[in-house]
């Protein structure tokens, strides 16, 4: 019986993974068909439910729903509860085990992007959803000892710094207000920005603007597209050290869930023409593993949360850590 794999998200109908993940599996024999399953919050829980009949090998799980999914499955891997996200399903029988193969795929980004240059060690986030805690995660592990996270509700990135409060205790995590002079004022003291906001992933804008740019950045927008996005535009413009799309960390993760589904090697070179290809065809449309409205659904933590002063949170200083 043909096996099925879903990428569960909201909306997906532009996801390039299918082209990735079906070609891998054709080629290794495998026979599977990756489908694409657009599931609003409420419809989740049973999607998620029906991922546990033989009919599934396992599943995606992409943009607003990663952090959800974390308390929907039996078990967590490490990464998956270090992040409390989750990017990739597999079975075990009829029990559910969560992944986040974003994690190691952000770390083969950040190595490319930073090249031969000393690895270094601070960083600002844009963003706090799913695809921000695995880079918040990697950094940590990677040994950064001042990362700072910008979101639009703050709330979120408030609740992504108590989450990893005890695993960030040793460095400064900070949670900080979204405004122009303080994302610039950190600006200057760093080396690393990392966009992981869904701003540009489906039209041509810019999650800060480019004044705040200092020169000398090294630039990672977790959205890809055939057409650079304008925050690449403009750090490039503004003399950055370099700059990378989430190409190569779509692939990596691509990849790493595959052999979690399949147990075998993933035809890495055939998954790059693939998607390289997806992502000409897609002729600029599409930005992200998803394309999705700019004004994305609240996010999971709750929105009474929005109420509270906006004075921002730090690691390591007492806050509490969420459970996993
Ligand atoms: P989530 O839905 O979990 O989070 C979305 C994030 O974008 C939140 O921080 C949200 O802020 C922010 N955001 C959305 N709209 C706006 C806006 N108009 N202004 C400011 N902030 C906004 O999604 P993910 O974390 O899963 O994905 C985020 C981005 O990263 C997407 O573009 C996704 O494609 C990309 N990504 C790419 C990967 C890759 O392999 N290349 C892997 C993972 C993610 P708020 O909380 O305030 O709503």
């Amino acid at each position: 019986m043909s096996k099925r794999v879903v990428l569960i998200g909201h909306p997906v109908a532009h996801s390039l993974s299918g082209q990735m993940q079906q070609a891998a599996f054709d080629e290794a024999g495998i026979d599977a068909k990756y489908e694409l399953l657009d599931r609003t919050v409420i419809e989740l829980p049973a999607a998620i439910a029906d991922l546990r009949n033989d009919e599934f090998l396992g599943a995606n799980v992409t943009i607003p729903h990663k952090e959800r999914v974390a308390p929907m499955v039996d078990r967590l891997t490490e990464d998956a509860q270090q992040t409390g996200a989750v990017n990739t399903i597999t079975r075990e029988g009829k029990r559910l085990v969560g992944h986040n193969t974003d994690v190691p795929a952000f770390r083969k980004a950040l190595d490319a992007l930073v090249g031969r240059q000393k690895m270094p060690r601070a960083a600002v986030i844009l963003g706090a959803g799913g695809g921000a805690r695995a880079v918040v995660h990697a950094l940590i592990t990677e040994g950064f000892q001042r990362v700072v996270v910008f979101n639009r509700h703050l709330h979120r990135a408030e609740g992504l710094v108590r989450h990893f409060g005890r695993s960030a205790a040793h460095m400064e995590l900070r949670a900080m207000p979204w405004h122009e002079s303080v994302i610039e004022a950190e600006l200057s003291k760093t080396k690393v920005l990392i966009n992981a906001t869904a701003v540009g992933l489906s039209s041509d804008e810019t999650p800060i603007p480019r004044e705040l740019l200092p020169p000398e950045l090294l630039v990672l927008d977790l959205i890809y597209s055939p057409r650079e996005t304008r925050l690449l535009r403009e750090a490039k413009r503004a003399d950055a050290a370099a700059t990378m799309n989430g190409e190569l960390m779509l692939l990596h993760q691509g990849a790493a869930a595959f052999e979690l589904w399949t147990g075998r090697q993933a035809p890495l070179d055939l998954m790059r023409e693939r998607l390289e290809e997806a992502i000409s065809d897609s002729g600029g449309t599409t930005a992200g593993d998803a394309e999705a409205p700019a004004e994305a659904a609240e996010p999971p933590e709750q929105a009474a949360e929005d109420q509270r002063p906006a004075e921002g949170v730090a690691a390591g200083s007492g806050s509490t850590t969420e459970p996993g």
